[in-house]
Formats: C-alpha cells, sequence, structure tokens
C-alpha cells in the first residue's frame, strides 16, 4: 500500500505547496498594481515639488503584508480558517460569511492553476533544482498573466528577475536542452524580435501596439526555452491573442481604447511549451519539419 502511494508523494506535496503559493500570488496579483501606482503617485509628487507627505497620510499604504485580507464590498478582516486555499471558498459557498457578496472564481481558480503547475513540475523533474525553477517560472508567469490581464501592466518587478534567472538557470545546467549561450541569445532574440515589430507598427500606424513589458516577457521566455523556441511561443500566443481579441469585439466586451493585453497569451504559449514542449506547437500548426 504504501509502495503504491509513495511515488505520488512528493508530486502530491508539490501540488499542496502549489495551492499555498497560489493563495500567495492572489494578493499579489491583487496589490501590486496598488503598490506601484501608488510609488508613482509619490514619484510624480516630488518630482512635480508637491508634498507628498499628505497624501501618503490619506491613504493606506500597501504592500504585500500590509493591510491585513478584507472583503473588498464590506471590510470584513478574512479570518486565517477563511483563507485556507480552494477550503474556504467551498466552504463558504463562494459568498462572504460577513455580506454575502459573491468571492470571484479567480481566486481558487489561481490556486488551482498552481497547484497542478506545481505537481507537473515535481511529477516530470522529481525533487530537483530542475523542479523548483520551473515551478518558480510557472507562479511568475500566471502572476505576469493575471496582472496584465486586469491593468495592461507587466511590473518591471517580476519581467525583469524573471529574464536574469532564466539566464542563470541555464549557467548553472540546471535547465535540460537550454545552455547558457542558447539562453542568451534567446533573451536577445525575444527582446529584439518584439521592439522590431512594436517600431514597425508605430512607423506603418502611427499606435502603440503593445508594451514594453511584452518585450521583456518574451526575452524571459527566450532565457527559459532557448532561441528556438521564440518562434512557436509567438505562434501560439498571437493566434490566441487574434481569436481572443476578435472574440471579445464581437460580444463587444472589449475594454476602452480596445486594447487587449498581450502579456496573457505569452504566459499561456509559455506554459504550453513548458506542457508539451516548444516543438509540439508547431506540429500543431503543421509547421513539424521547421
Ligand atoms: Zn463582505
Amino acid at each position: 500500500m504504501l509502495t503504491s502511494v509513495w511515488p505520488h508523494a512528493l508530486p502530491l506535496l508539490a501540488g499542496l505547496i502549489g495551492l499555498i503559493i497560489g493563495s500567495f500570488l492572489n494578493v499579489v496579483i491583487h496589490r501590486l498594481p496598488l503598490m506601484l501606482e501608488q510609488q508613482w503617485a509619490k514619484e510624480c509628487a516630488e518630482f512635480s515639488g508637491q508634498d507628498a507627505g499628505l497624501e501618503a497620510k490619506t491613504e493606506p499604504v500597501f504592500s504585500l503584508s500590509q493591510p491585513r485580507s478584507r472583503c473588498p464590498h464590506c471590510g470584513h478582516p478574512i479570518a486565517w480558517h477563511e483563507n485556507i486555499p480552494v477550503v474556504s471558498y467551498l466552504f463558504l459557498r463562494g459568498q462572504c460569511s460577513a455580506c454575502g457578496v459573491k468571492i470571484s472564481l479567480r481566486y481558487p481558480l489561481v490556486e488551482l492553476v498552481m497547484a497542478g503547475l506545481f505537481y507537473f513540475c515535481v511529477t516530470r523533474w522529481g525533487g530537483t533544482s530542475t523542479a523548483v525553477v520551473w515551478c518558480g517560472f510557472s507562479a511568475a508567469v500566471v502572476t505576469l498573466a493575471m496582472i496584465d490581464w486586469d491593468t495592461t501592466l507587466l511590473p518591471d518587478d517580476i519581467t525583469l528577475p524573471l529574464v536574469w534567472s532564466g539566464l542563470i538557470v541555464a549557467a548553472l545546467q540546471w535547465n535540460p536542452g537550454v545552455s547558457l549561450s542558447d539562453a542568451v541569445w534567446g533573451a536577445v532574440g525575444g527582446y529584439l524580435s518584439l521592439w522590431g515589430v512594436y517600431w514597425a507598427f508605430k512607423l506603418i500606424t502611427g499606435k502603440d501596439g503593445m508594451g514594453f513589458g511584452d518585450f521583456k516577457l518574451f526575452a524571459a521566455l527566450g532565457a527559459w526555452f532557448g532561441l528556438t523556441a521564440l518562434v512557436p511561443i509567438i505562434l501560439m500566443a498571437s493566434v490566441l491573442g487574434a481569436v481572443v481579441g476578435m472574440g471579445l469585439k464581437w460580444s463587444s466586451k472589449l475594454r476602452e481604447g480596445g486594447y487587449v493585453p498581450f502579456g496573457p497569451f505569452l504566459a499561456i504559449a509559455g506554459l504550453t511549451a513548458l506542457f508539451f514542449g516548444p516543438q509540439a506547437i508547431l506540429r500543431w500548426a503543421g509547421l513539424g519539419l521547421l
């Protein structure tokens, strides 16, 4: 009995850790944009010579640990037993215990996605440093996708470390199949290719087609998957982005200005490359011989 359970013990433990990390990422996804906004407001005020102290006193200062999580509707502080990943959501039947307002399904979904990704990485690579770094990659990519979808921002605080860590992981040879030079050229190629597309689009149409965060995220994917993975990843992200963009336009759910963030699609393509390998994307597209 024990011997049949044991091989699954480590991935299950990883899945459990994934749930907890997912719960933390929900906080990051919600608060990091608010923290950045406060920081920008403060810097703007300082730059224009206003007294930033006044504003800072009136607004609560957000950090990842302060203030404690509250219901956004009624302000009810969330107790520890209401904050257990997925379990609390089911127990509370998706409602705030104080005011009964619906809790978004995306909180347990982010937790379950992280559990699945951690389970997958440890099943595939066992209890190795390779598994750990790919768990970290997954957490960063999911966070970026959600923040970009919500705010059309890809914070440098996550994209840049993701580039560096991809290069370091390759240098340490923790990433099978991606050498250091492959990772470096992947990062350079990822950044410059989208930078080129951005300027070509801007010169032709006079509009910004994407943000600089997209270049950095694509550079990070290049660092983690290597130069040759850039084509399948951008192919999948573009097709997905076009389909979802048209769907939103059709159902007139497009946000003001008609901007569809590209980061979530880069992220989904990156996670697909993690699961199936970048070459699988080319096979699906009928380009397997490329
Ligand atoms: Zn409430």
